[in-house]
């Protein structure tokens, strides 16, 4: 027994050290980000490529995997324990990094920075015969990444998706996405064709940056992001780092002319950090400690970001204080104008430009087209044209060129195959939260008018944050919701609020 006492200390030491080592690389690539000068690119990647080589190192430590022996068959371990979910979550992961080759680690890590270069001249030229070769460099090494790690039965994507998501196919991503691409093509169409324009310019009118700086930080703090254990800095693409315990770093960009995207790039990212200030600090670097998926991640943003900071009681409480803090800007606006001044829905052909009804039809599209590349169903050369055809189909329309099309994202040059359906997972995770909440706490909204959102979040802390990766991502949401996931709370939610803004209603199906 004290052996395996030993052991499990041991282990956890080892864990901890090597996500220590990561989590340095972390506070260099956020300071690459915000404050570094051009000029100290060359030496940030030599920096960065040292602490991911070690942190690498230290994952496949041999000595990991003998502990794991000896502990994972040790039925003196309650499995859902600190102590059980380390050993099997370790064991998930040594597993996954041991099977990739060490030469071919390389050549990804390799081969996806030049790729990305290739992507921003491609995009910039918009020509995508420019980034062609590249991308089919990068898909063979994603399918040779997805063949060392495959599990018999499962598709090749499966391998890929389990990065992100983990324990969840492909094919249970298919089938709840479709009645939610079935429902969402019927909704955009409906409020095309609704004849009905919301007061959008009123986001567009002068919102000068510092006193957005003032109140984005204000909303926030109320939803419940800790500054004194958080930061706000600016950047090109905005995004939320969990350095460590204490240390949660978050980014935006302001747009004088363009109220909506600081304000709900800060919810959206506020949200992550709240799941990462939300995590149990003693069990860093552990899988206790540690955030479960990126969709649950997503879960986390899309649920302030778009269930609580685009909803009308929200903005009972904020309305007054928007006002205040830009003086004369919207004097005799109407508060119901300006919330659907925010919830405007018009399709865009570049996705993170999108509003909450098509974004979702976005993330399909390339769902779709990257599960065909890996599996070998559509060859790189087809791609351009595939897109043009699946977006005509999502959309009813077709973006002129491949700068608004197949070349507008960098995650396919940067070897990230899998990683977009866990947006939609997050949208979809998110609408059965807010219900499975709203079914728990009964005043939920007159609260969120009062500006308080102290019993959401906290309801959150218990049933996601603190439970870290004691279970698989969908097994943790439907323990919170106490039933399956489907994509019903989300379509209801849509249908309900932008069928009430846009004067539709939802058509009775089959
Ligand atoms: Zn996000």
């Amino acid at each position: 027994m004290a052996d395996k006492l030993n052991a499990g200390a041991e282990l956890m030491e080892l864990l901890r050290a090597g996500e220590l080592l990561a989590s340095c690389g972390n506070v260099l690539s956020w300071d690459e980000q915000t404050v570094m000068p051009p000029g100290g690119a060359a030496h940030r990647s030599e920096q960065l490529a040292l602490l991911a080589g070690l942190a690498h190192d230290r994952r496949v430590d041999p000595r990991i995997g003998e502990l794991l022996s000896l502990l994972q068959n040790d039925a003196g371990i309650e499995p859902l324990s600190d102590l059980g979910v380390t050993v099997r979550e370790s064991r998930r992961l040594y597993d996954r990094h041991v099977r990739l080759p060490r030469r071919l680690v390389s050549e990804l890590s390799r081969v996806t920075s030049l790729a990305q270069q290739a992507w921003v001249e491609a995009r910039r030229e918009n020509r995508f015969e420019g980034f062609r070769p590249w991308l089919e460099q990068v898909v063979r090494l994603k399918r040779e990444e997805a063949e060392a790690l495959v599990r018999p039965g499962e598709e090749l994507y499966d391998a890929l998706l389990e990065d992100y998501e983990p324990r969840m196919t492909s094919r249970e991503v298919a089938e709840i996405f479709a009645p939610l691409r079935r429902e969402l093509t019927l909704l955009v169409s409906a409020i095309d064709s609704s004849g009905h324009k919301l007061p959008v310019d009123l986001v567009h009118r002068s919102y000068p940056v510092a006193s957005q700086r003032v109140f984005v930080k204000h909303a926030a703090a109320a939803i419940g992001f800790d500054f004194q254990r958080g930061y706000l800095a600016e950047s090109a693409h905005p995004f939320c780092s969990g350095i460590g315990p204490g240390d949660c770093r978050l980014t935006t960009r302001y747009d004088e002319r363009a109220l909506n995207t600081a304000l709900f790039g800060v919810l959206h990212e506020a949200g992550h950090g709240i799941y990462e200030q939300g995590l149990r600090e003693e069990c860093f670097g552990l899988p206790p400690g540690q955030a479960v998926s990126l969709g649950v991640h997503e879960s986390q943003s899309r649920l302030w970001e778009n269930l609580v900071g685009r909803g009308r009681p929200f903005w009972r409480h904020f309305f007054p204080l928007l006002k205040q803090t830009f003086p004369g800007t919207l004097d005799g606006v109407a508060e119901d104008d300006f919330h659907a001044a925010l919830n405007h829905v018009a399709p865009t052909f570049i996705r993170v430009e999108a509003d909450e009804v098509t974004y979702n039809l976005h993330i399909m599209l390339r769902f779709e087209l990257e599960r065909a590349l890996l599996g070998g169903n559509l060859a790189v050369s087809d791609v351009p044209e595939a897109w043009r055809q699946l977006f005509q189909n999502y959309f009813g329309r077709t973006p002129a060129t491949d700068r608004d099309g197949c070349l507008q994202d960098i995650h396919w040059s940067a070897g990230l195959f899998g990683y977009f359906p866990t947006y939609t997972l997050g949208n979809l995770y998110a609408a059965e939260l807010m219900a499975a909440a709203r079914g728990q706490i009964s005043d939920l909204d007159s609260q969120f008018a009062r500006g308080e959102f102290g019993e959401l979040r906290a309801w959150l802390r218990e049933s996601i944050h603190r439970q870290g990766r004691r279970y698989a991502p969908r097994e943790l949401i439907e323990r919170a919701i106490e039933r399956p996931v489907t994509a019903e709370p989300l379509l209801a939610h849509l249908w309900g609020k932008f069928g009430e803004l846009y004067g539709i209603s939802r058509p009775a199906v089959a």
